[in-house]
């Protein structure tokens, strides 16, 4: 149930829409808009009757909520949700590319590949510096002295910082360095992560899980989104496919999908579901067509020896051709 108030409605009288819910043995979370308040009722078993709402002072509407996911919905709020980072917005139209490569894996690396990377247009640095990895033999990232190669990285270029965390001692150093925390396909069902992510105070990008439906997805952002955190991006990277020819199946339906259902933006990462790194252009083009907010895109100066996913990343020069293709797509271009 999502309660709006009337524009002229007194804090007094949203206060007594919020005890009510409160009596009722339910949590009200007031969303103020740009011209009025809204209340989303929350962990209400089954329906909520709109008629113990109605007749209060200052109540406009009472519109109960259908889909299982409330605060990320497109019923509870219409308007996109804009993403605030410093100097630099994503979402309700703006577009934003984030590119680096998979790891961090040294200073000259990361601050080659994010040189490259700003002059071709990217504003977003991407680089793992904690690796969830599938196998415990293989290189879980540079840890604490990767976050501090990616604050150089911030510092020498201006470019802003995307990087993963994977439990909760990474998340707390993650945010303290990142600009935005990225949750891997691997922990989107990671309540108890999701949650920690909701209380960090960055914006956080939440892949789609390699096998998550639609609605676990949002489940997954509602998580983070019930612990006070709105700032978070979707991002679509794959599911798992049939046959060998890709690494993991673009599912470009969702772009569109998303739009409808969540007011929350959605990127796209066109590497991790490509596999091999002829593949992404074409579906980095087909991503922007669809409509999609941003794309996160690896890219290495020496792909041959990256420690990770380097046939998936992108020669520097082939990046700098793909963001001329994007800003052909895009009316805006990108920013
Ligand atoms: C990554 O972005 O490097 C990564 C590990 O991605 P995903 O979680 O989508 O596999
Ligand atoms: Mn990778």
């Amino acid at each position: 149930m999502l309660i709006v108030m009337d524009k002229e409605a007194t804090p007094a009288q949203i206060e007594v829409v919020v005890d009510k819910i409160g009596a009722l043995g339910y949590l009200a979370q007031p969303m103020p808009g740009g011209e009025r308040v809204a209340i989303a009722v929350l962990k209400n078993p089954g329906p909520v009757d709109p008629a113990l709402f109605l007749d209060l002072p200052g109540v406009m509407q009472a519109i109960p909520v259908t889909r299982a996911y409330k605060l990320v919905s497109r019923e509870v709020q219409r308007e996109d949700t804009l993403i605030s980072l410093p100097g630099l917005e994503l979402g309700r139209g703006r577009f934003v590319v984030m590119a680096g490569p998979c790891a961090v894996e040294s200073e000259v690396q990361a601050l080659t590949i994010a040189a490259r990377v700003k002059a071709a247009g990217a504003r977003i640095f991407r680089g793992g510096a904690f690796k969830p990895r599938t196998s415990p033999y293989s290189n879980q990232g540079l840890g604490k002295a990767g976050l501090k190669i990616l604050k150089k990285v911030r510092d020498e270029t201006g470019l802003l910082i995307i990087t993963e965390a994977v439990d909760g001692d990474s998340l707390k150093l993650v945010s303290e360095y990142a600009d935005i925390v990225q949750l891997g396909a691997r922990n989107m069902q990671n309540f108890s992560l999701l949650r920690r992510a909701g209380r960090c105070g960055k914006p956080v990008l939440l892949k789609r899980g390699m096998n998550a439906t639609l609605e676990e997805w949002l489940m997954a952002a509602e998580y983070i989104m019930s612990e006070g955190n709105s700032q978070i991006i979707l991002c679509e990277r794959g599911i798992r496919a049939i046959g060998e020819h890709v690494r993991n199946l673009l599912d470009l339906a969702m772009v569109p999908v998303v739009h409808r259902e969540t007011h929350l933006p959605i990127v796209v990462d066109p590497s991790h579901a490509a596999g091999r790194r002829d593949l992404v252009p074409p579906l980095a083009r087909a991503a922007v067509a669809a409509g999609c907010d941003g794309l996160l895109i690896e890219v290495h100066h020496e792909p041959e020896k990256a420690i990770s996913d380097g046939a998936q990343s992108l020669y520097p020069d082939q990046f700098a051709a793909l963001m001329q293709e994007i800003q052909a797509l895009r009316p805006g271009g990108w920013k």
